[in-house]
């Protein structure tokens, strides 16, 4: 950390580093292509990469060599970028992690490519959406980028009768709570279940991870195991047994959950079939303290919002929903499809 020091004292502000303005003589001279039309040039360069900055993480990144990273250089969204959010056929996590590999220029000391990818793909879920948010801040930085606009749909009686539409409210994304792990350089973890009394082993919830909670809430048959699905991607060994899951003994090859993982029919993976049947058969008692331990240890977002109805004027408290058009895309009017998707947020409901 020592050798970050340095760095932390200047970009502890938070402020991005704004890019703007005319380049000097000598920068339109260098830029200039050779028939003269410098003006049309250089506007599309500077359209391109408007903004970037340097930002403190919460977790971070713990390379191969044991070195902790937690600095993030991040650059300002493109087209590009835009396109991938645009795919709502890609699951939220995943459109996540590809911008994110995608605009992440430093991590840390890290500036290889590869590596970066490596190193975002590696961080736990808080970390990622941590880069996320501030991502967006600066993104849309002249239209003040840390004001989400978010849509909710009013819970009580009156409203949910009347069929009220939506209503707007403003979060300020500088604003939310960020809580980094007492230890971040650590991302796996031995605890004893304290009824079974067994050890286990878990690691902080990874990017495959995300992927398979988020498929299992996408399915209407699934979605009532969101829960257990939140502990099952975690757990690495139980009672010294290796019950760790990948993508591949869970989800299909597009990606969605496969079923019937509970019935005699199954067709899931038998490892993944036995990890969800470990977690589902456990004791709520220790299922409720993994959870606790989950919280403690993983750095995470406060992503509870507190919202006034304009209409009933009843206080709904909802989760933060990034997965709003409007998160992105903040003048866009497109006919995007909302999705609302609180289950990812939550360690496993
Ligand atoms: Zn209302």
């Amino acid at each position: 950390m020592a050798e970050n020091d340095q760095e932390e004292v200047e970009l502890r502000s938070a402020e991005p580093i704004k890019m703007s303005g005319r380049p000097s003589p000598f920068l339109q001279a260098v830029r200039a292509p050779q028939d003269g039309e410098a003006d049309w040039e250089y506007g599309r360069i500077t359209e391109a990469q408007p903004v970037e900055g340097i930002f403190p993480v919460v977790g971070g990144y713990v390379d191969r060599a044991g070195k902790f990273h937690n600095m993030v250089h991040l650059r300002a969204t493109s087209g590009e970028e835009e396109d991938i959010w645009s795919d709502m056929s890609l699951p939220f996590c995943v459109r996540m992690n590809e911008v994110l590999v995608r605009c992440v220029k430093r991590y840390g000391d890290i500036t290889n490519p590869g590596e970066i990818r490596q190193a975002v793909l590696g961080s736990s879920q808080g970390t990622r959406l941590d880069m996320l948010l501030y991502l967006r801040c600066f993104s849309n930085y002249e239209d003040k980028g840390w004001i989400y606009k978010m849509d909710v749909e009013c819970g009580s009686i009156i409203c949910t009768m009347a069929e009220s539409a939506p209503f707007s409210v403003d979060v300020n994304l500088y604003d939310v709570g960020r809580y980094d792990s007492p230890h971040p350089e650590q991302s796996e973890y031995e605890v004893v279940l304290p009824r079974i009394k067994v050890p286990v082993r878990w690691r902080r919830m990874t990017p495959a991870g995300d992927q398979i909670v988020e498929a299992v809430a996408a399915r209407e048959e699934s979605r009532k195991d969101v829960a257990t699905w939140g502990v099952v991607v975690r757990l690495l060994d139980y009672d010294g047994k290796d019950v760790s899951v990948g993508l591949d003994d869970v989800l299909d090859k597009t990606g969605r959950v496969i079923l019937g993982y509970g019935g005699r029919r199954s067709k899931m993976k038998p490892r993944g079939v036995e990890a969800y049947k470990l977690v589902k058969k456990m004791a709520t008692y220790d299922r409720d303290f993994l959870r606790e331990q989950f919280m403690d240890s993983e750095p995470s977002l406060d992503l509870e919002v507190s919202a006034k109805c304009p209409e009933c004027g009843m206080v709904n408290r909802v989760r933060l929903d990034l997965n709003q058009s409007g998160f992105f895309f903040p003048k866009a009017t497109s006919a995007l499809t909302k999705r609302t998707f609180s289950s990812l947020w939550t360690v496993g409901g």
